[in-house]
């Protein structure tokens, strides 16, 4: 059996921890949104956003690309009002 003994000065660890975890967080965020708003068959970021409440408490996402007009749909759910 081996063992690893790691050193952690927590302190100054703990919030260079917290400054990776805000920032990978945000970078995330940015690169999901550039995968949103990407058009599939064009590679175009001119894309339109929708949500459309269908019924009662459901809604739809679609998309639009407004270089080709290619369209798509995103998730649908409840409202949690
Ligand atoms: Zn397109």
């Amino acid at each position: 059996m081996s063992k690893i003994t790691v050193d952690i000065e927590t302190g100054t660890t703990e919030r260079k921890l917290r400054a990776i975890s805000k920032h990978t967080e945000a970078l995330a965020d940015e690169l999901n949104h550039i995968d949103e708003f990407t058009c599939s068959e064009c590679g175009s970021d001119h894309v339109c956003k929708t949500t459309a409440k269908s019924d009662h408490n459901n809604y739809t996402i679609t998309y639009e690309c407004n270089d080709c007009g290619n369209g798509w749909y995103g998730e649908e759910g409840l409202y949690n009002d």
